[in-house]
C-alpha cells in the first residue's frame, strides 16, 4: 500500500507517459517526414513527367523540321540549277508561317570559293536582287552565302547575301553538317534578321548539307570537297518553344531551355513563364539535337497547381502533436487508475480472506450462505458442529431441513426467507433440529444479501446455539414463579398471625381488663365494707391483691400501647420538642415530687419532625426510668437537653442513678427485659420497648451510654423541622 503510493508520487510515475509522448512525436515527425517526401517524390514525378512530354513535343517538332530541310534537299537533288522563283514557289507550298511555328525561313546557302563571288553576285543580281551582295566576305577561303531565304518578308530579306561563314557558332554547326552527312543545329545565335531592342528572341540554324552530284560521299575530305550548299532555316528559339508550350497547354508548371550544359542567363534559349524560376527546379535534363546540347528544365510557378496540396501538410504534425499529449496524458491518469484499482482489488481481496477467516473461526456460530432460491450452497466448520451434518448432504439442500417438522408444516421457513428479502433481515429465537433429531434452542438472523443493483444475491443465515441459556432462563422462571408464591403464602399467613394478634390485642384490653376491674372493685370492696371484720393479715392480703390488679392494668396498657405503636399509621407533624418535654414533666409531678427528684432543663428551640403524643410517651418513660433507678440514698439529678444537630433534633435525658453494664446495653430496649426486677423497682420491662419502637416508627434512633454507679444516659435522634411546619 505504502509503496503504490510512494509510487504514485514518485517521479517514475512520469516515466510512461514521458516514453508515450516521446514515441507519439518522433511518429509525428516520421510521418510528417514520409507525407512530404511523398509530396515531394510524387511533385518531381509529375515535373519529371511534364519534362518529358516537353522534350518528346520539341524532338518531334525538330524531326519535322528536319523533314522539311530533307524535301528541300530533295528540290535541289531533283534539279541541276534551282532558280528563286522555283524556290519561292517550294517554300509557299510548305505554308511555313502556318504549319511551321519558330520557323523564322526557309534557305539556301551557297558553298562559295573566293573566286566564285563576282559570277554569283552577276547571276543574283540577274535574277531581280538587283543589290545582292555577299557579306561580310571575310578572310576565309570558304564563303557560304545566303542566296534563297523564304518568306521574302523584312527579316529574312536582310538576311540574303550573309556570308554565315564568318560567325563562329554558325560555322562550327556547318562543317559539323558538311563532315557528317548529317543535318546539324548550330548554339544560340542572334538571327541576322532580328532588329535589337524590338520583340528580340535568340536563335539557332538548322542545317542540311547538300552535295555535289547528290548524295553524301563516304569520306569527310570528299564531303568538304564536293559540298554545294546547305538547305537550312533560322529559328527564333522564343516562337519555336511557345508554340510547344501551347501545345501542351502546361498549367501550374512552365519550362525554360538553355543552349548547352550550363544554366545560365546568356545561353537562355527559352522561358515558357516569366514566372519561372531557376531556383524551384529539381532536375535539369540535357537534350541532343543534332550535335547541339539544350538544357531542359521543368519546375512549379508560383500560383501552380501541386499534385497533393503542401498547404495542408502542417495539419499531421498539429494533430500528431495534439494526439501524442492526449496520450500522453491520458496514460498518466490511466496509472494512477490501474493502480488506485489494483489498490481496491487488493483491499477487497483481503476483505474477503479476512472475511472468510472470521466465518471459519466462528466456532460458536452456524453460519449458512443460501442461493436466492433459498438453497445452501455453503456453511462454515461452526454449522456443521452444531448440526451434525457433513458438507455433501447440506449443500444444495433448503435451510428447511433445520427447523422442526412442525415450524416445516407451518412455513415458517419460506416465511422467513420471505420476510428478510423483504425487510432486508429478520431475526428470531425458536428450536431447530439436529441430523439426530436432537433439539437446540438457537438465536439467530437471515439477511438478504443483495447485487450492487439490487438483486437479490442470496441469504446468509447466523445462528447461536443458546440452548444452556434458555435452559437457565426457564429454571429461574420456574424458581421466580416458586418464590412469588412462596412469598404470596408467607404473607397470608403474616396476614392472619397479624389478624390474630390485633385479635389477641383486642381480647387482652377488653376481655382481660374486665375481669381485673371486677377483683379490683371487690377487694375494694372487700377493704371498705368488711373493714371491721378482717384481720391484719386478711387487710394486708387484699393490699397485696389490689397492687398486683394495677400492676397487670399497667402491663396490659403497656403492652395496648406497643401494638398500637407497631399497627397505627402515624401522622408526624412539627413538634416543639420543649413543649412536650414540659408536658411529660407535667405528667409525672407526682413521681417526681415522691422522689425528690430535680431536674435540670437545657432545652434549645427545637422543632422535631414526630408525632406528639408518641414522643412525649417516650420522653415520659426515660424521665420515669431516672427518677425510678436512682441509687439508694442519693437524691435523684436529672439533666434533660433537647438541641438540633446536622439535620437531626437530638434530647438526652440523663440521672445519676445506678447505670447499666455495657453488656446489658442492647437488651434493655426488648420486651420484658428487667435488670432491676429484685429491687423492688416497679415496671413491666416495656417502657424502653416502647420508647425504641416509636422513636424508630418516627424514622428515629434511639442509644444509651452508661456504666454501673456512674449514672445513664439516654438519648433520642429525631428528624429536624422547621418551626412553621
Ligand atoms: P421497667 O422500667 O418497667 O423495668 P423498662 O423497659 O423501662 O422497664 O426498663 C428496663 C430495665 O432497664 C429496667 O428494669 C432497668 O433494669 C433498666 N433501666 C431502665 N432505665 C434505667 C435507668 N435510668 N438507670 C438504670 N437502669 C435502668
Amino acid at each position: 500500500m505504502e509503496d503504490r503510493e510512494q509510487y504514485l508520487k514518485s517521479n517514475r510515475r512520469y516515466l510512461l507517459p514521458l516514453f508515450v509522448l516521446i514515441c507519439g512525436l518522433s511518429a509525428t515527425a516520421l510521418a510528417t517526414y514520409l507525407v512530404n517526401e511523398n509530396l515531394r517524390y510524387r511533385e518531381r514525378q509529375q515535373l519529371q513527367d511534364v519534362r518529358y512530354q516537353v522534350e518528346r513535343a520539341i524532338y518531334s517538332r525538330i524531326e519535322a523540321y528536319i523533314g522539311l530541310l530533307r524535301g528541300g534537299a530533295g528540290l535541289f537533288a531533283a534539279n541541276q540549277t534551282v532558280t528563286l522563283q522555283q524556290f519561292r514557289q517550294f517554300v509557299q507550298r510548305l505554308e511555313i508561317q502556318k504549319r511551321y511555328p519558330g520557323l523564322q525561313g526557309f534557305g539556301y546557302s551557297i558553298h562559295l570559293r573566293p573566286q566564285d563571288l563576282a559570277p554569283l553576285e552577276s547571276s543574283m543580281r540577274r535574277q531581280g536582287l538587283t543589290d545582292f551582295t555577299v557579306w561580310p566576305s571575310g578572310d576565309s577561303n570558304e564563303l557560304h552565302s545566303i542566296v534563297f531565304l523564304e518568306p521574302p518578308d523584312a527579316r529574312n530579306k536582310r538576311a540574303i547575301g550573309y556570308n554565315m561563314f564568318t560567325e563562329p557558332t554558325r560555322r562550327r554547326a556547318m562543317i559539323a553538317a558538311c563532315d557528317l552527312g548529317e543535318p546539324r543545329l548550330s548554339g544560340r545565335v542572334e538571327l541576322v534578321q532580328e532588329s535589337l531592342g524590338e520583340d528580340f528572341q535568340p536563335g539557332f540554324l538548322m542545317y542540311l548539307p547538300l552535295y555535289l552530284g547528290g548524295d553524301a560521299p563516304e569520306d569527310v575530305h570528299a564531303r568538304r570537297a564536293r559540298l554545294q550548299g546547305f538547305v537550312y532555316s533560322p529559328f527564333r528559339a522564343g516562337d519555336l518553344f511557345s508554340s510547344v508550350a501551347a501545345q501542351l497547354q502546361l498549367r501550374g508548371q512552365a519550362f525554360a531551355v538553355w543552349d548547352g550544359n550550363y544554366v545560365v542567363d546568356k545561353s537562355l534559349l527559352f522561358r515558357s513563364s516569366p514566372a519561372f524560376d531557376q531556383k524551384n527546379v529539381r532536375d535539369f535534363s540535357r537534350m541532343q539535337v543534332y550535335g547541339n546540347t539544350w538544357t531542359l528544365a521543368v519546375a512549379r510557378i508560383p500560383g501552380g497547381q501541386a499534385p497533393v496540396s503542401t498547404k495542408t501538410l502542417w495539419i499531421i504534425p498539429l494533430l500528431g502533436v495534439i494526439a501524442s499529449l492526449l496520450l500522453c496524458y491520458f496514460t498518466y491518469a490511466e496509472i494512477g487508475q490501474a493502480l488506485r484499482r489494483k489498490e481496491s482489488e487488493r483491499q477487497l481481496r483481503e476483505t474477503e480472506e479476512t472475511f472468510a477467516l472470521l466465518v471459519r473461526l466462528a466456532e460458536e456460530y452456524a453460519i449458512i450462505i443460501m442461493g436466492p432460491d433459498g438453497r445452501i450452497t455453503d456453511w462454515n466448520p461452526g454449522a456443521q458442529r452444531i448440526f451434525g451434518y457433513v458438507d455433501e448432504e447440506v449443500v444444495g439442500r433448503e435451510s428447511a431441513i433445520f427447523f422442526t417438522p412442525e415450524d416445516q408444516a407451518a412455513e415458517i421457513p419460506e416465511a422467513r426467507i420471505r420476510k428478510a428479502e423483504a425487510d432486508g433481515q429478520v431475526s428470531d429465537e425458536g428450536w431447530r433440529v439436529r441430523k439426530d433429531g436432537s433439539r437446540l434452542w438457537m438465536s439467530g438472523s437471515v439477511v438478504c444479501l443483495r447485487t450492487h443493483d439490487g438483486r437479490v444475491r442470496g441469504f446468509a443465515k447466523i445462528l447461536r446455539d443458546i440452548t444452556e441459556r434458555k435452559q437457565t432462563e426457564e429454571s429461574i422462571k420456574e424458581l421466580n414463579l416458586e418464590l412469588e408464591e412462596r412469598v404470596l403464602r408467607r404473607t397470608a399467613a403474616l396476614q392472619e398471625s397479624k389478624e390474630q394478634m390485633e385479635a389477641f390485642s383486642y381480647t387482652v384490653a377488653h376481655d382481660l381488663r374486665a375481669p381485673l376491674r371486677a377483683m379490683q372493685g371487690f377487694a375494694h370492696a372487700l377493704q371498705e365494707d368488711y373493714r371491721e371484720r378482717l384481720d391484719e393479715s386478711a387487710f394486708e392480703y387484699l393490699t397485696r391483691i389490689m397492687r398486683s390488679a394495677e400492676r397487670m392494668d399497667a402491663l396490659i396498657q403497656d403492652l395496648l400501647e406497643y401494638s398500637r405503636l407497631s399497627g397505627s399509621e402515624l401522622t408526624f407533624q412539627s413538634i416543639p420538642i420543649a413543649e412536650v418535654v414540659q408536658s411529660a414533666m407535667q405528667r409525672l409531678e407526682g413521681e417526681i415530687a415522691r422522689a425528690g427528684a430535680q431536674i435540670e432543663l437545657h432545652l434549645e428551640p427545637a422543632h422535631a419532625k414526630a408525632h406528639r403524643a408518641t414522643l412525649e410517651n417516650a420522653i415520659a418513660n426515660l424521665i420515669i426510668n431516672a427518677v425510678k433507678f436512682a441509687r439508694p440514698g442519693t437524691t435523684p439529678k436529672i439533666i434533660i437537653r433537647a438541641m438540633e444537630q446536622n439535620g437531626s433534633v437530638q434530647i438526652c435525658v440523663q440521672d445519676n442513678g445506678i447505670g447499666i453494664a455495657p453488656e446489658h446495653h442492647g437488651r434493655i430496649f426488648r420486651v420484658f427485659e428487667r435488670l432491676h426486677a429484685e429491687d423492688g423497682v416497679p415496671g413491666t420491662g416495656i417502657g424502653l420497648a416502647i420508647v425504641k419502637k416509636g422513636v424508630e416508627r418516627m424514622g428515629g434512633k434511639v442509644g444509651v451510654e452508661s456504666e454501673p454507679n456512674r449514672g445513664s444516659l439516654f438519648w433520642i435522634e429525631l428528624p429536624k423541622a422547621d418551626p412553621a411546619g
